[in-house]
C-alpha cells in the first residue's frame, strides 16, 4: 500500500458534466446526470479524498454543458464536491464529434457494429478540435502535483495533447467501452488508427474493464507501432505506459441498503400489489442496438411458446430509458421494439393478463432500486456491453427478495459475475431456457448464487476500483522514475563529459542496428548515413579514442559500410575481430557442421511463419521475424526454441541467442562481452563507453567494469547504467563529446 495523499486534485476530463443544468420558477437547478461514470464518481466524491488527495480540493470536472439555459453562467454555480469547467463547442463542432465520430464511429465500432460505422475525414477533424479544445482548458488549471483522469472513446487523443505540453504530467485514461481485437481495430484507416493508438500512450496508465479489453489494445499497440511490451507494460520512445484491466464497480452499499429504505419499501408494496402473485422479470437499458432488445423480446417470445405453464404467471417489465432517439437508427429501432412488444402482448395477452409491460422512460433512484428487488429475474442480455453497471446494481439490490441474474456472455460484467446464468443472446432457445431454470430454481441456490456475487461487487466496489487506480498510478509513476534516474539529464551528461575530456586513452563500443541504424524491413538495406560516418570519423581522429563497431553482422558487410574509416570492428556477436588498420581474424575455431541439421529446420519455421527468413552467416544462422505477425512469431518462436534444445542439448557448445525479433543459433563460445575483453586485455582505459539496444549487448554490459558508461538505447529493463530513448540521442551525446 502506498502512503496516503498522493496527489494534489483530481482534475476529470469526461465528455459529459455531473449535473445537467435546468431552469424552473425558483432558479437554475443542477440534476444528476445518468450514466456509470458520474454515478461512481458523484459516489466517490465524499469518501476518497482523504485517502489520495488534499482535501480542502474540490474535484475538477471538466466537460461539455449542453443547452445551458440562456442567462446561467457556470461561474454561479456552486458544489461542495466540484468545480466545473466548461469547454465550450460550436454546435457544429458538436455534432461532428460527438454525433459524428464518436458515435456513429467509435461507439458502433468498439461495440462489434462494424457495419454501422460511418467513416468520414470531417469526423475526426472535428475529433482533434474537440480533444484540443479539452487541451487548452485543462493546461489552463491544471497544477503542479494535480492527477488529470481522461474518460472514454470521446477524448481518446487527450493523454498525448496534454503530455506534449505537461510532460511531467500525472495521466489516467480509462475506457468505459470495449477495445475490439485488432480485427475489427483494423478497419480504421491506418493513419486515425496510429492517431488513437498514440493519443492513449500518452497516459501513463490506460485502464479497461476487462483483461481482454486490455490484451486487446496491447495487440492494437504492438501491430501499429511495433513497441516493446512486456506483459503489460508498453515501451514506448519516451514513456513507460501500463495498460490494465480494472473492473469498474458500483457503490455497493447504498444500492444495498436503499432497499430497506421507506420510500423503496413502499415502491416495492405498490409493484407487489400490481402483480398480483405473478412472477416479474425485469430490464432496464438505454435505448442501444448494443443492448440487444429485440433478441431480448425474441427470446422472452420463445420463453412463452416453449413453456406454456408460466403464461399469465408471468410478467416482463422492460424499461428502455431514452437516448439518441432523434437519431433515425434509434428511432427506427424504437419503433421496432414498440411494434415486437405490441405483436407479443396481442398474440399472448389477455383481458387480465399482458406478457409485457413496457416503459419508456427514465425511472428514479427509487423505483430503479424498487423493481431491482421485487423482480424475481433480471434479464440482462446486452449483445456488447463494456462493463454493464446495471447487472451489478440489481445483484446489489437481492435483499427481500432473492431473484436470479441471467446474463449476456457478451458483457464486461459476465467476467466477474460468474455465479449468474450465463446466456449468449443471440441464442433464443437459450435464453427461454435460462428463464425457465431462473423461475424454477430453489431458494438456497439463489440466496448461494446472489450472496457469491454480493461479497465480490461489495469487495471490488466503485472505491477500491478508483483506489486500484490510482495506487497503479502511483506505481506506474515511481516506475518511470527510476527510469528517468536513468535518463542521461544534464547532470549526468556533464559528468560523462568532464570524464572523457580528462581521459587520456578511451574506448567506445557502438552497436550497429538499433544504434548507430534504425531498423529497416530487410537487414540488407540498413546502411549507416553520411551524418553518422562523420560522427565515427571525427570521433576516431582523436588520438586518445579507440572506437570499436560491435556488431551481429558478418565481416563482408561491416566493410562494406565502414570502407572509408580506419576503425576497430567485431563481427558476428565477437567471432571475427578487426583492429584498425589489420585484417580480420577469428577469435575462436568454430566446428560448423551443425548447421547441416539446424538450417532444415529453420527452413521449415520460414514455411510455417509467414514473414519470416533466413540470414546465413559464417558461424551462425538467423531467424528473423520482424516482418511476420508478432503474436503468430511468438506462438512459432517458442516451437522452434523447443525443438532447437533437442540438437543443443546433445551439442552443448551451440547456444541460442535471442534478439530483436530474431533468433540466432550459434557456438556458446563467444559472445560481445568476450570480444570487448580483447580490446581492453593488457590495456588500461581511463574512458569506457558502450552503447547497443540489444539483448545481445546485455554481454557487452556486463562485462564492462562497473566504471564504465554503459547505455541502453531504448526503455526496456537492461544491465546498462544509464538510458536514452532512441539512436538520435545517442547521436547527439557522440557529437556533443567531440
Ligand atoms: N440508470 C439511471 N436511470 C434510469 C435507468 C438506469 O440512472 O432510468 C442508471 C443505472 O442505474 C446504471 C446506468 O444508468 O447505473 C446504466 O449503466 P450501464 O453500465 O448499465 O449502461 P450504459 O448506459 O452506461 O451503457
Amino acid at each position: 500500500m502506498i502512503e496516503d495523499k498522493k496527489f494534489n486534485r483530481l482534475v476529470i476530463a469526461a465528455y459529459r458534466l455531473p449535473f445537467k443544468f435546468i431552469k424552473s420558477k425558483s432558479g437554475v437547478r443542477a440534476v444528476q446526470n445518468t450514466g456509470g461514470l458520474v454515478s461512481a464518481i458523484l459516489s466517490l466524491s465524499e469518501n476518497m479524498k482523504n485517502r489520495f488527495f488534499d482535501k480542502d480540493n474540490k474535484i475538477v470536472w471538466t466537460g461539455i454543458a449542453n443547452n445551458l439555459p440562456g442567462d446561467f453562467s457556470l461561474a454561479d454555480f456552486k458544489n461542495e464536491h466540484f468545480n466545473i469547467v466548461n469547454v465550450k463547442l460550436s454546435p457544429k463542432l458538436n455534432d461532428l464529434f460527438y454525433g459524428g465520430f464518436s458515435n456513429d464511429l467509435l461507439w458502433p465500432l468498439f461495440h462489434y457494429f462494424s457495419s454501422y460505422s460511418v467513416f468520414n475525414n470531417f469526423y475526426l477533424e472535428a475529433y482533434e478540435e474537440a480533444n484540443n479544445l479539452f487541451c487548452e482548458e485543462i493546461i489552463k488549471i491544471t497544477k503542479p502535483g494535480d492527477y488529470i483522469w481522461i474518460h472514454d472513446y470521446h477524448l481518446m487523443l487527450l493523454p498525448k495533447m496534454i503530455r506534449e505540453k505537461i510532460p511531467d504530467a500525472v495521466i489516467g485514461f480509462f475506457l468505459h467501452i470495449p477495445f475490439p481485437s485488432f480485427e475489427i481495430f483494423r478497419l480504421l484507416p491506418r493513419r486515425w488508427r496510429n492517431e488513437i493508438i498514440d493519443g492513449m500512450l500518452g497516459a501513463d496508465l490506460i485502464g479497461f474493464h476487462t483483461h481482454d479489453y486490455a490484451q486487446h489494445f496491447i495487440k492494437s499497440v504492438k501491430r501499429t507501432t511495433g513497441y516493446d511490451c512486456h506483459q503489460n507494460i508498453i515501451y514506448t520512445t519516451s514513456n513507460v505506459v501500463k495498460a490494465d484491466a480494472f473492473p469498474i464497480g458500483i457503490d455497493y452499499e447504498k444500492y444495498h441498503a436503499a432497499c430497506t429504505s421507506k420510500t423503496v419499501l413502499s415502491e416495492k408494496q405498490k409493484t407487489v400489489n400490481n402483480l398480483a402473485g405473478r412472477k416479474l422479470i425485469f430490464s432496464v437499458d438505454r435505448l442501444d442496438y448494443s443492448k440487444g432488445l429485440l433478441l431480448r423480446l425474441r427470446g422472452y417470445e420463445t420463453f412463452l411458446e416453449r413453456y406454456p405453464e408460466w403464461r399469465s404467471k408471468v410478467v416482463f417489465n422492460m424499461v428502455v430509458v431514452p437516448s439518441r432517439d432523434k437519431i433515425d437508427k434509434y428511432r427506427e429501432m424504437k419503433k421496432e421494439i414498440e411494434s415486437t412488444v405490441g405483436r407479443i402482448n396481442g398474440k399472448y395477452g389477455s383481458l387480465v393478463w399482458m406478457p409485457i409491460i413496457y416503459q419508456y422512460k427514465s425511472l428514479s433512484f427509487n423505483e430503479l432500486i424498487a423493481l431491482y428487488d421485487t423482480s424475481d429475474v433480471g434479464l440482462i442480455t446486452p449483445l456488447r456491453d463494456g462493463m454493464n453497471l446495471v447487472a451489478k446494481e440489481y445483484v446489489a439490490c437481492q435483499v427481500e427478495n432473492k431473484g436470479v441474474l441471467i446474463l449476456s456472455e457478451m458483457t464486461g460484467a459476465a467476467a466477474e459475475l460468474n455465479e449468474a446464468l450465463i446466456i449468449n443472446p443471440v441464442d433464443n432457445v437459450e435464453m427461454a431456457e435460462a428463464i425457465n431454470n431462473a423461475l424454477e430454481m430453489g431458494t438456497a441456490e439463489k440466496e448461494t448464487r446472489i450472496e457469491r456475487m454480493q461479497n465480490r461487487i461489495a469487495n471490488y466496489n466503485v472505491f477500491t476500483w478508483a483506489f486500484d487506480f490510482f495506487n497503479r498510478t502511483y506505481d506506474t509513476k515511481k516506475q518511470q522514475n527510476l527510469l528517468n534516474m536513468k535518463f542521461i539529464n544534464k547532470d549526468i551528461y556533464a559528468q560523462i563529459a568532464s570524464k572523457y575530456q580528462h581521459a587520456k586513452k578511451r574506448i567506445i563500443f557502438l552497436d550497429y542496428d538499433g544504434t548507430l541504424v534504425s531498423f529497416h524491413k530487410y537487414p540488407e538495406f540498413a546502411n549507416v548515413d553520411k551524418d553518422t560516418i562523420n560522427i565515427i570519423q571525427r570521433l576516431s581522429h582523436d588520438q586518445r579514442n579507440h572506437i570499436v563497431i560491435i556488431s551481429g553482422r558478418g565481416v563482408d558487410f561491416l566493410d562494406r559500410q565502414f570502407q572509408d574509416i580506419e576503425i576497430n570492428m567485431v563481427a558476428e556477436h565477437g567471432l571475427y575481430i578487426k583492429r584498425s588498420g589489420k585484417k580480420w581474424e577469428s577469435t575462436v575455431k568454430s566446428d560448423i557442421r551443425w548447421k547441416e541439421r539446424v538450417k532444415p529446420i529453420l527452413m521449415e519455421y520460414v514455411n510455417r511463419c509467414n514473414g519470416t527468413f533466413i540470414e546465413e552467416k559464417n558461424g551462425s544462422l538467423a531467424w528473423h521475424y520482424r516482418n511476420a505477425d508478432m503474436d503468430f512469431a511468438q506462438l512459432r518462436l517458442n516451437e522452434l526454441k523447443d525443438e532447437l534444445a533437442e540438437i543443443i542439448r546433445y551439442k552443448t557448445d551451440l547456444e541460442i541467442l535471442e534478439g530483436n525479433k530474431v533468433l540466432e543459433v550459434k557456438s556458446g563460445k563467444y559472445d560481445k562481452g568476450q570480444a570487448a575483453k580483447v580490446f581492453m586485455t593488457n590495456e588500461q582505459y581511463d574512458f569506457i563507453m558502450a552503447a547497443g539496444d540489444d539483448k545481445t549487448d546485455e554481454f557487452l554490459f556486463q562485462a564492462l567494469p562497473e566504471s564504465a558508461f554503459t547505455i541502453k538505447v531504448g526503455l526496456s529493463p537492461s544491465y546498462a547504467r544509464y538510458n536514452v530513448s532512441d539512436r538520435t540521442q545517442l547521436l547527439q551525446l557522440l557529437e556533443n563529446l567531440i
